[in-house]
């Protein structure tokens, strides 16, 4: 039978530019004898094969079956065209289209061939810190535009050298068309500075920064996504001059080790933490400490865990492989402001925090923090996300018109929908000040930018005083949305399950604004579409002095035994009434009873705290969720008893009252329960009430799914716990696994729930 030459063009859209997709196509079309060529295009990647039919056939299956490893395939079209008689496949050149619907890949941990090229003393890159290919490097961080070219990102000021232009030009190398090619002749450098910006030995400054932090040093280092603050995780002195320095008392700082034997000498694995950990998006996991271990007390006081990550550049590598246990690798940022990504910037803000900057000149377009995930219940959470998954895209189980949503105010992301996908930006920070703003601003112009969208529809949290709320209204011819906070949790987490309800949701949470102007956060809100009803929540209690109960548990400990005791309360005998001194109680008792700045809250995580103080764990904080973090790590989670609990209906609202669990804890105070004890029946206690409410709601509603959302979910006891009991009574679960549990997943919610309302 004769065989039939003939063409075909097939469009394939995914994350399919700078993962070295082109020439996975052409030496896939040269071994199956095919002609044509492949393009770049702003929708993806255009092929055009002439050839035998059969030999199309078995191109296009193994096209969509073995892709290179940072290609994720969307969808492919495949078309009849006429044939042209190319003599040869060949490359052609990026064509920039109308239509731009491109993913951009996220940064890429360095690839195992670059490592072994970077250590070996015969290649001609050998421990240049910026070594690349197709298979790894930058690529979010420093692009500019699309299509992903070199022109269009930081390094269109280096100018390849011959050697590397011809790797850049040539098909059948790894490097073939790696936008950020470079080595030691032509492309980025690294220099260190001291504390006066005085160049320090220009030779080999790696090695130098290697011998300065085994001294006790503090070096400001530019890596990927900004800067780091670097200290030796061993030296007691270097960690404690670090946090008080950086005006970080107590919030656990990251560490970098340079592989997994070194992380066995101060952490426990399981095998998916460490595949987690070496995977190319290199996230720092929360491990498990081992106990005793050789860094550093002031790394992660009063915590369980050790954030940690591997190497991820080159350069990490570089100066891990010196004998260093650990490093501490803080962002390089003061207290809440961003990440710093500049040189001047920095030497400006870490004047009395660094003895010395490593840096270099490859500039970084867009800052983009590490990412923080734990494993929880057999599941990745994200803490935040960031750095080696933005900007791959959550997809939705629906298409929708381009919505921008501006986020909560802590932990801020923004998303932007386009087609059937929800791009959530990098983890953007405390949205509290200037600095912060400019970068919220920046990054919705620049997403906005690189996806080629400019919504129309705006969505925002309820909260009028939330600068991202203000963003919102100041915006001229668009629909603002608004969006209430908690629904916008359980919305995020409807959306990432790909599910439209109707469902359960539990939203717990610390600060959310109501409908009715007062502070949720421990709701069961039934949510279907794009509408909720609010199903049960705890009973309301003062906020002595707003936001400075936030700061100080002692003030919500004080409101909660005020609640459950009256008057009463001034005759227990429990350490909170000593160490705060009975007038500032008293004086707080009187800001609730004439009702002075004193907001009424629903939050579960200020009962967390509120508890945590009157056990004696925790009077002040320095960082969000400090109170609710200790108690949690400290809980028992053997323990199997509760504390008695009680609910009243009120217009079909579940009000859960905190009086009964207040008195069950300050009993045991008095009677000498230890803490851990306490802390295991709260955690009970707090899952049963839920399962009996979702219990009798199931009764009344026949729904049998529950979602579950809110920062406190960042609580591993609360969330395995919850999960657990939940499948044991027949309900399905539903759980964040690809944005975070905390305010960090509000953008999701609030982008679907907008773009429904239109
Ligand atoms: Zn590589
Ligand atoms: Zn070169
Ligand atoms: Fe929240």
């Amino acid at each position: 039978m004769q065989r039939e030459y003939i063409a075909r063009r097939i469009e394939v859209e995914g994350i399919v530019q700078g993962v070295g997709f082109r020439p996975f196509v052409y030496q896939l079309a040269n071994r199956h004898n095919l002609k044509g060529e492949v393009l770049n295009t702003s929708s993806g990647v255009s092929i055009h094969v002439e050839g035998i039919d059969k030999d199309i056939e078995s191109f296009c299956r193994e096209l969509k079956k073995n892709g290179p490893p940072l290609a994720h395939i969307t969808y492919v079209s495949d078309y009849p065209e006429i044939v042209k008689n190319h003599d040869s496949f060949l490359i052609a050149g990026s064509r920039p289209d109308a239509y731009r619907s491109v993913l951009i890949s996220p940064d890429v941990s360095i690839c195992d061939d670059c490592l072994k090229e970077l250590f070996d003393t015969k290649d001609r890159r050998f421990s240049y810190p910026f070594i690349n290919c197709t298979n790894c490097g930058p690529r979010y961080t420093i692009i500019d535009d699309i299509p992903y070219d070199r022109p269009n990102t930081s390094m269109k000021h280096f100018r390849m050298c011959g050697k590397c232009q011809a790797e850049y030009d040539d098909p059948g190398n790894r490097r073939f068309h790696a936008q950020p090619n470079a080595c030691h002749d032509c492309g980025p450098s690294l220099t260190l500075y001291d504390n006066s910006k005085k160049l320090i030995d220009g030779k080999n400054p790696v090695e130098t920064t290697a011998s300065l932090l085994r001294q006790g040093f503090i070096v400001a280092i530019k890596g990927l996504g900004g800067f780091h603050l670097a200290a030796d995780a061993e030296n007691d002195k270097a960690v404690c001059a670090l946090r008080k320095r950086k005006a970080r008392e107590e919030k656990p700082f990251a560490i970098m080790s340079f592989d997994l034997e070194r992380i066995k000498r101060f952490a426990v694995m399981e095998p998916e933490e460490e595949a987690l950990l070496s995977s190319y998006r290199r996230p720092i996991v929360l491990l498990k400490k081992k106990e005793p271990n050789p860094l550093s007390r002031e790394v992660s006081p009063k915590n369980k865990y050790f954030g940690t990550m591997l190497p991820y550049t080159p350069l990490h590598y570089l100066l891990m492989r010196h004998d260093f246990t650990a490093l501490v690798m803080t962002s390089g940022n003061r207290s809440e402001e961003p990440i710093s990504i500049d040189n001047e910037d920095a030497f400006n803000r870490f004047s009395d925090i660094a003895d010395f900057y490593l840096t270099h000149n490859r500039d970084i377009y867009l800052r983009s923090d590490d990412s923080i995930v734990k494993r929880t219940a057999g599941e990745t959470r994200f803490i935040r996300r960031s750095r080696g998954y933005v900007p791959t895209p959550v997809f939705l189980n629906r298409t929708m018109q381009p919505v921008l949503a501006c986020g909560a105010e802590l932990k801020n992301t923004v998303c932007i929908t386009k087609d059937d996908k929800a791009f959530v930006s990098q983890h953007i920070g405390d949205l509290e000040n200037l600095s912060t703003l400019e970068f919220f601003e920046l990054t919705i112009r620049h997403m906005k930018r690189i996806l080629d969208v400019d919504p129309q529809v705006v969505a925002c949290d309820l909260h009028p005083d939330y600068l991202s709320t203000k963003y919102a209204l100041s915006r001229k011819n668009v629909k603002v949305v608004r969006v209430q906070h908690h629904h916008a949790h359980i919305a995020g987490c409807m959306a990432e399950n790909m599910i439209d309800g109707p469902v359960i949701g539990l939203a717990f949470d610390g600060t959310g604004y109501g409908e009715d102007g007062k502070i949720w956060g421990g709701e069961i809100l039934i949510t279907e579409g794009s509408r909720f009803t609010r199903a049960a929540h705890i009973s309301y209690i003062p906020m002595p002095g707003s936001a400075a109960a936030i700061k100080e548990p002692w003030r919500m400990a004080a409101s909660y035994l005020y609640d459950a005791f009256g008057e009463e309360m001034w005759g227990l005998n429990i350490p909170l009434l000593k160490e705060n001194g009975r007038d500032k109680i008293r004086f707080i008792i009187d800001m609730i009873s004439k009702r002075i700045n004193s907001p009424e809250t629903s939050s579960l995580g200020r009962l967390f705290d509120g508890i945590s103080a009157i056990i004696g764990i925790r009077n002040h904080v320095c960082f969000e969720g400090q109170a609710a973090m200790e108690l949690e790590m400290l809980s028992d989670e053997s323990t199997t008893e509760t504390y008695d609990y009680e609910w009243i209906s009120d217009d079909n609202v579940y009000k859960i009252l905190t009086a009964p669990i207040i008195k069950g804890i300050v009993a045991d105070v008095h009677n000498g329960v230890h803490p851990p004890v306490i802390g295991g029946k709260f955690h009970g206690t707090l899952i049963r009430i839920f399962i009996e409410l979702c219990k009798i709601i199931k009764k009344d509603t026949d729904i049998e799914r529950v979602a579950l959302s809110g920062g406190v979910f960042q609580n591993s006891i609360l969330l395995s716990g919850m999960i657990n009991a939940l499948e044991e009574n027949g309900f399905k679960v539903y759980t964040h696994k690809l944005v975070p549990a905390n305010d960090g997943g509000i953008s999701l919610g609030q982008a679907i729930l907008a773009g429904m309302d239109i």
